[in-house]
């Protein structure tokens, strides 16, 4: 290889908004041919915003969602911010939270005024004796139609149920047409519910068939190992702590420059202003780059 093509590529890449770790990350885009996306923050804008709370039966849905904005105000996740905020703008004071710790691509748990609680996905309640009652159930499949549902537990029991929607970027659809042009296979994998995960891709073009979700951290990591048994050569973009691991993995890490520092060092390139487009450029500038060398 020469060296000089290559720091020319990275130099051009550079004035689009693309950082590369080092020169010789470029060579391995060469045979990309599949392209994994995040969802949340990556696809969509992750600004997430409260759209309904259902508390449960016998409970009071202002303290249902003061509880869990209490919690979630220590965390920087997009669904944390939107519950944080709503719970901000219509409480003077939230409690006081102790012992605070994320579940990666689950939730949040710690205490509340003393209270055990636990905010995020409804397995992860169901897994500490909260399984969500009949009527919380209802509220999660409807939630469910239009967005994510979060649900809320303490002292033992689940206690409502938070909707929170996100928006498709306005760049989104118009990368994923880019990368299909480029012949490479998009396909969308998330954390989140399968109604929300194929909804999103059907906005941006991405087959039903392509739709991985329901996924933990570790499930985004066997995704992407599925695909290269398939014989694949996979380049993955996210922006989560939730995407670390998948972004190691993957032949070719992408990280959004919009996202969080684990993601970054996790990637070969990150794109510094968060448009998606910009993966297509890459992937576009790199097999360009290597037709030089050649
Ligand atoms: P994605 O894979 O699309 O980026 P995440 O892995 O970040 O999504 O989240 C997966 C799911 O975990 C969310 O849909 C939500 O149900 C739950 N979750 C993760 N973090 C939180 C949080 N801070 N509060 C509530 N729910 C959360
Ligand atoms: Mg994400």
């Amino acid at each position: 290889a020469t060296p000089t093509a290559l720091l020319v590529g990275t130099g051009r890449g550079a004035q689009l908004g693309i950082v590369v770790k080092g020169p010789e990350v470029l060579e391995q885009t060469r045979i990309v041919d599949t392209v994994v996306l995040d969802k949340t923050g990556t696809v969509t804008t992750g600004r997430m915003s409260l759209t309904g709370v259902v508390p449960g039966d016998g409970e009071d849905a202002a303290e249902v969602l003061r509880v869990a904005g209490a919690l979630e105000d220590a965390s920087e996740h997009p669904i944390a911010r939107a519950v944080a905020d709503a719970a901000r703008a219509r409480a003077t004071q939230l409690p006081t939270v102790s012992d605070f710790a994320n579940v990666a691509g689950s939730g949040v748990r710690g205490t509340v005024a003393g209270h055990p609680v636990l905010v995020g996905r409804p397995d992860l309640l169901a897994e500490h004796g909260m399984p969500l009652p009949d009527d919380l159930v209802a509220a999660l499949r409807d939630a469910r139609r239009t967005g994510t549902a979060v649900a809320v537990g303490w002292d033992g029991r689940a206690r409502g149920v938070l909707a929170v929607a996100d928006t498709v970027k306005d760049t989104s659809a118009e990368a994923v047409a880019r990368l299909r042009g480029l012949g490479l296979r998009p396909v969308l994998l998330t954390g989140d519910n399968a109604d929300v995960a194929r909804s999103v891709a059907a906005e941006v073009g991405i087959d039903a068939d392509d739709v991985v979700a329901d996924v933990l951290p570790a499930g985004k990591v066997d995704a992407i190992r599925t695909l290269q048994h398939e014989g694949r050569t996979v380049a993955m973009v996210g922006d989560g702590v939730n995407d670390a691991a998948a972004l190691a993995q993957a032949d070719l890490g992408i990280a959004l420059g919009t996202g969080t520092d684990v993601a970054i060092e996790a990637s070969d390139l990150t794109l510094v202003r968060g448009d998606l487009r910009v993966a297509a450029d890459a992937i576009r500038l790199a097999r360009r780059t290597l037709r030089i060398i050649k």
